[in-house]
């Protein structure tokens, strides 16, 4: 088995029904790798991993890049996310951090995580795209009393955090009557992801990439020295190669990933546009990214244009009625959540894959045992800052230049032990009770 889900995840000739696909004028298709082709460096994914990596490789080093996506820049989670440009990328504690990585190791990760938060604001004004960049600072919401406890408790030890109360909240204009309190963290911002996605595809056709759509790589093998890419209508040899296909890799491409990672789906509605008094009545205003406590979480955030997008975390399968069966129970998250909203119809809705791995952590880096492959992937749920600034460094890395990607990310992933999605159905299963009664609290 080469992939994960049902054949409809991967389907590159249908987009997700996104806000974002919607309301963002298309690139000009790519065209497809046809015949044989000859690049310094061959990238496979052009999500922000993959171009971020083929910008800097361009720009940066002069070389010679062939970029391949097997549908067209922005069909990947890239352009179908939540728009939440912040830290993550590691299910790990912080403490679990300092233990895997030392103190030293932990500096390092929290200084890649404000250098990619950081990388994406530069990104947006190197390139002049406008992403509908939305306020600093990201808020966690307790959602029961326990988790505000917690919260409070460890925010107290954080400089960069600002504990909210309920009341504090509301003046905010950031209210819902499910949330205990919360912790405002300066770090990060809101965009629309793909504005942010085919402002770089744009960026990456400028700089002299060579972009190939609806080219999927079936075959990666070692070939005169270095690596011949097969792809349905030509080939392509490349000396060196990286993998940047996150959720959406064929587990066949390379061998070596197949059943490393964990592709875990995430879903998103968006209501209609809700009035000014509607909002005010719900108590909620403001724009600050939000999410909350629960194990299967939730994410959420006011849009520019007065939508509201409402993230959850879980379902099992990409079959289309299971995906709808998991949207209604989303919209019961959400209208519980937001009693003020309840009135306002999904306008749109659709589902990703992120990328999980056992270690927990995202892996960059050689891929052991070969010359001249290298892979960057597994972001946790969080790859629009930490996949662009790791697309930057592995590029450098690529180059033969210096590995300053930190010690945490830099661990192969082991292989997952047991059937991955019967041991997901699980571990859901168990999350959800373990959230429930919250819920209803
Ligand atoms: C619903 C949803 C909400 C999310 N919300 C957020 C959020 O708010 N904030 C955040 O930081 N992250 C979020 N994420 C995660 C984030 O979108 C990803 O971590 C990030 O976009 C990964 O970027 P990438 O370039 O590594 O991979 P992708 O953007 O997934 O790109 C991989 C590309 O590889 C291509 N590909 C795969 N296999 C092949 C092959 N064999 N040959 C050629 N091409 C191939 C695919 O077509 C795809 O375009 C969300 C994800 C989802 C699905």
């Amino acid at each position: 088995m080469s992939r994960l889900y049902e054949p409809q995840a991967y389907d590159t000739t249908t987009w997700p029904d996104s806000l974002w696909r919607a309301a963002t004028p298309p690139l000009a298709p790519w065209p497809r790798l046809q015949g044989a082709a000859r690049a310094e460096v061959a990238i496979i994914g052009a999500g922000v991993t993959g171009l971020n990596a083929a910008l800097e490789l361009a720009e940066a080093h002069d070389a010679d890049v062939a970029l391949l996506d097997a549908a067209q820049p922005g069909w990947g989670a890239s352009g179908r996310n939540g728009g939440f440009c912040c830290a993550g990328s590691t299910k790990l504690s912080d403490a679990a951090i300092r233990r895997r990585v030392g103190p030293a190791g932990a500096d390092a990760f929290a200084a890649f995580q404000r250098a990619a938060v950081a990388r994406v604001d530069d990104n947006l004004r190197r390139y002049a795209i406008d992403a509908e960049r939305g306020p600093d600072g990201e808020l966690h919401l307790a959602h029961s009393p326990r988790a505000w406890a917690v919260m409070q408790a460890e925010a107290a030890e954080d400089p960069d955090a600002e504990i909210l109360p309920r009341e504090a909240l509301r003046d905010r204009g950031l209210f819902s009557p499910a949330f205990h309190g919360g912790v405002l963290e300066r770090l990060g911002f809101p965009i629309q992801p793909m504005k942010y996605t085919l402002g770089l595809a744009r960026a990456a056709q400028a700089a002299g990439v060579r972009c190939h759509g609806d080219s999927p790589v079936t075959r990666l093998a070692p070939h005169a020295g270095g690596w011949r890419l097969t792809t349905p209508h030509g080939t392509l040899d490349a000396a060196r190669v990286l993998v940047a296909t996150n959720g959406y890799t064929d587990e066949r491409v390379p061998g070596w990933l197949a059943g490393r990672i964990l592709p875990v789906l995430s879903n998103i509605l968006v209501t209609r546009p809700l009035s000014a008094e509607e909002q005010r009545a719900q108590g909620w205003t403001a724009r600050t990214m939000s999410f909350d406590s629960r194990r299967l979480l939730h994410y959420f955030r006011l849009l520019p244009c007065g939508r509201f997008l409402f993230g959850a975390r879980g379902g099992h399968s990409a079959d289309p009625a299971a995906l709808a069966a998991f949207a209604r129970t989303a919209r019961a998250e959400f209208d519980a959540m937001f009693p003020g909203f309840a009135a306002a119809e999904t306008e749109h809705r659709w589902s990703g894959l992120v990328c999980l791995t056992a270690s927990l952590a995202p892996f960059a880096g050689p891929v052991p045992g070969t010359e001249g492959l290298f892979a960057a992937l597994a972001w946790h749920g969080n790859g629009v800052a930490a996949g662009s600034e790791t697309g930057r460094r592995m590029a450098t890395l690529v180059a033969g230049g210096a590995d300053t990607l930190p010690a945490l990310m830099r661990r192969p992933p082991p292989r997952l032990p047991v059937p991955r999605r019967a041991a997901l159905r699980a571990a859901m299963a168990a999350m959800r009770v373990a959230d429930l009664p919250a819920i209803s609290r």
